[in-house]
């Protein structure tokens, strides 16, 4: 069976992707079930988007509520559900006003429109090395990664890379003559590599001087995933701009764009817009997701479970110190870089029902359901001591 629909697979769609060998059936909670009813205990969730894990109960009832109302109506109504939703994300995020999305790449996409009328065309925007910001052409270039941008040239220009946590880099190339600076303060693709105080610190006061702006890439760290409600919380400010997305609709795609008070009107009427974006059904499923974060506790067991999931973690180093270069990491968004390839590893905790991802060739991401448990940890824990147990 799953051999047949991964030849069906070829045979249907563009080689984008390589899927992975699992015919799934159903989930529920933080697990998987396979259409043979095997289990699989999910620490990926769907790249960090299933932040209440599967079907959970207040999701599946706010969703078949409002479908059964209207599934959509376009963005030239106003509905309560988005004014509910959108509400509680610019109170949690301390931004000012919003525009709803379909992605995190059409996030990227708005917010560069923003800063170049903001702007004009010939103020210089920049991302930082072995960054990931999405594949529209905008967004793809902010991404700093080769492997991403290959082929796909001329990107749009006046788009320039600092060197990740290069403060001397940072300093030599951020003047008057700069118009923005993209930043995922904790690097997803990438590899997990977080920003370090100094440079963030020294980012803020650059910013005091020079008025740039400072757009934060949340898109996978957003909405509780590090351990607070966005990851510039971890630095004490506020930036310009806010991208998020994934988690944010508990599995329904929306996005957004979130703005400072004094950006509030750099677009009119007409300059920007989505069919989609916004959609009210994406808006209730996202609306349980805010206040499950935000409202019941969820927040706090992400730094719980997160803490002690990086404890385990670093014991395991001390045990396998020829396997585990490095544990990184903030909340329920860790990386464990490796001195080899993952894949091999990835494969084998497949098999024992443990679902991780491999990213930047040899760190293992993990990006677990916001919901997962201390009990979870120690499953999660058990089939990993062993997985590397068995490798030479
Ligand atoms: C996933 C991701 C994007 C792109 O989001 P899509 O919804 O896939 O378009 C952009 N930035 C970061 C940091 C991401 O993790």
């Amino acid at each position: 069976m799953t051999h047949e629909i991964l030849e069906k697979e070829k045979e249907l769609f563009l080689h984008t992707y390589k899927r992975i060998p699992i015919d799934i059936d159903h989930g529920e909670g933080v697990f998987l079930f396979d259409k043979n009813g095997k289990k699989y205990l999910d620490f990926f969730s769907g790249l960090a988007v299933n932040a209440l894990g599967y079907a959970h109960p207040k999701i599946v009832s706010a969703v078949s509520e409002q479908i059964a109302k209207f599934a959509h109506l376009s963005n030239y109504y106003i509905t309560q559900i988005q004014i509910d939703f959108t509400g509680k994300l610019l109170n949690y995020s301390g931004m000012s006003k919003a525009f709803l999305t379909n992605s995190g790449a059409e996030a990227v996409e708005g917010a560069i429109k923003i800063i170049r009328k903001a702007f004009g065309p010939d103020k210089k925007i920049f991302s930082l090395t072995s960054s990931f910001h999405g594949r529209t052409y905008g967004a793809l270039s902010l991404t700093a990664r080769e492997k991403y941008r290959k082929g796909f040239e001329p990107l749009l220009k006046n788009i320039e890379q600092i060197n990740f946590n290069d403060v001397k880099d940072m300093d030599a190339k951020l003047d008057n003559d700069t118009a923005a600076i993209f930043v995922e303060f904790i690097q997803g693709e990438g590899g997990i590599n977080v920003l370090n105080d100094e440079f963030v610190q020294k980012l803020i006061s650059l910013r005091g001087k020079y008025h740039f702006l400072i757009a934060a890439d949340e898109i996978q760290t957003g909405i509780g995933r590090t351990g607070k409600p966005f990851a510039y919380n971890h630095y004490n400010f506020i930036p310009d701009i806010v991208l998020t997305a994934k988690a944010m609709g508990g599995g329904l795609p929306i996005g957004a764009i979130l703005t400072s008070k004094k950006l509030g009107d750099v677009f009119s009427y007409g300059n920007h817009g989505t069919t989609f974006g916004g959609n009210p059904v994406c808006c209730a499923a996202g609306k349980v997701v805010l206040e499950e974060v935000f409202e019941n506790s969820l927040l706090k067991n992400v730094d719980t479970v997160g803490k002690y999931l990086l404890e385990n973690l670093i014991k395991l180093k001390a045990e396998f110190p020829k396997i585990i270069k490095e544990v990184r990491g903030k909340g329920l968004m860790i990386g464990v870089e490796l001195f080899f390839e993952c894949t091999e590893i990835v494969g084998l905790m497949r098999e024992r029902g443990v679902l991780i991802n491999c990213t930047n060739q040899n760190v293992i991401r993990l990006l677990p359901p916001l919901i997962i448990t201390k009990e979870n940890v120690d499953n999660f824990i058990v089939e990993f001591k062993s997985t590397l147990s068995g490798i030479k």
